[in-house]
């Protein structure tokens, strides 16, 4: 056996996974296409994200630059008027601005650092094995392929990716996400804003490089033909908070925000973690939170496996189906909150309709019981 664990893919749920295995001792290998990230967003680490990378002896070791605070957050969500956050106030302390992309090479580096086996290539196929997993990794640089053997398989490919998929995985909407940028906000530089419009939703918070990102959550048929730059200028005439804060912005690109389920997210031998098991709205600032966490909890399950515990995958995939419930339901009452103000338009009007649930469940590359799938 080559390894005990591969881990397909080295985001900051992977990472956070393998460094937990290795630290107790198991042989790992995390496999990363480590490809650019292919949309600079602003993203927002709740303060429990802290806690989790203080626990995890990460923290106090990260440059300084990779994190800085967000002290003030403002939401115009159930009515026009802003409720304001300032989150110095609490006890947990600011949420933080992530550089993410430098985050995400951190975290690798770290990996390397502590002696875990990190490959760069991307993860082709899995085919399950007497005793495991074969994992077939191609190196897009050197167009070469090789199969490593694994006693456990971790799946932390993300939100997006098709390759490893190992359960259905359940569209619980269609929110695409029109990126833009802008100057900054003179009057709350360090600010987290959210507005709900008519279609959709305005965040927009600073990058590291200074500039203001803006960014327009919506459903992807309302941007359908194509021309979303039109139709995103159109919704900020009516996002006045936004409006007044990015003004013109350059619009940069559209990406796929869907919010998804793997369920079963566990099974013999394999565990779903981070946005591969449940890839949340970004409306909730929490998916990396969430995926470190996930992280943490994912490596002790391997771990109790591995211990002898033959119940710890069924018993994770209990468990991760109710957080997956749990989900579902308090986003879905959030949405109907701001529903309230536009019970007609066809953006909202899908989250008040009862029966507006999945829109379309994938098929897994390989039966989750076990049998590869022909
Ligand atoms: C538009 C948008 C805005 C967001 N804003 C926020 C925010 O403000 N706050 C917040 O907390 N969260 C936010 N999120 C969510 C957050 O980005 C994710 O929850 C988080 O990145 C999940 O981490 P992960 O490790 O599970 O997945 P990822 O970060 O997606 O990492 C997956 C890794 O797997 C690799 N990979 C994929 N497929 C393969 C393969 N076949 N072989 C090898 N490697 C592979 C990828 O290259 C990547 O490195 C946002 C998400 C979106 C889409």
């Amino acid at each position: 056996m080559d390894y005990t664990v591969v881990v397909a893919g080295g985001g900051p749920a992977g990472a956070v996974t393998a460094l937990r295995l290795a630290r107790a001792g198991t042989r790992v290998l995390v496999v990363d296409r480590e490809q650019p990230r292919r949309v600079e967003a602003a993203e927002i680490m709740s303060p429990e994200g802290r806690t989790i990378l203080e626990n995890e002896d990460l923290w106090e070791r990260m440059p300084l630059d990779l994190t800085w605070p967000c002290s003030v957050m403002a939401a115009a969500w159930d009515g026009p008027e802003p409720e304001w956050t300032v989150f110095t106030l609490h006890a947990s302390g600011p949420a933080w601005h992530v550089d993410r992309a430098r985050f995400d090479l951190w975290l690798r580096d770290r990996l390397r650092q502590e002696g875990v086996d990190v490959a760069r290539g991307s993860v082709e196929r899995v085919d399950r094995t007497d005793d495991g997993w074969q994992v077939e990794v191609a190196d897009d640089a050197e167009g070469s392929r090789r199969a490593v053997d694994a006693r456990c398989l971790v799946v932390a490919t993300g939100r997006t990716s098709r390759r490893v998929r190992l359960a259905p995985r359940r569209r619980i909407d269609n929110l695409c996400l029109v990126t833009g940028t802008t100057d900054p906000d003179p009057v709350e530089p360090d600010a987290l804003i959210v507005e709900a419009v008519a279609d959709g939703w305005w965040y927009s918070a600073p990058l590291l490089n200074g500039r203001l990102f803006s960014g327009w959550m919506t459903d992807f048929s309302l941007v359908s033909d194509g021309r979303y730059e039109d139709a995103a200028r159109r919704s900020l005439a009516g996002a006045p908070i936004h409006a007044r804060r990015v003004g013109n912005p350059r619009l940069d690109a559209i990406i796929g925000s869907a919010t998804w389920v793997t369920s079963p997210a566990a099974g013999p031998g394999w565990i779903a973690i981070g946005d591969a098991a449940l890839a949340r709205d970004p409306i909730g600032g929490d998916g990396l939170t969430s995926a470190l966490r996930s992280a943490c909890h994912g490596a002790d399950v391997v771990l109790r496996a591995l211990g002898g515990d033959d119940e710890a995958w069924s018993r994770a995939a209990i468990e991760l189906e109710a957080i997956a419930r749990r989900y579902e339901k308090q986003r879905l009452d959030l949405y109907r909150r701001a529903a309230r103000r536009w019970p007609d338009a066809r953006f909202w009007r899908r989250f008040v309709d009862e029966r507006s649930g999945p829109t379309r469940t994938d098929r897994p590359a390989v039966d989750p019981i076990g049998r590869p799938q022909k």
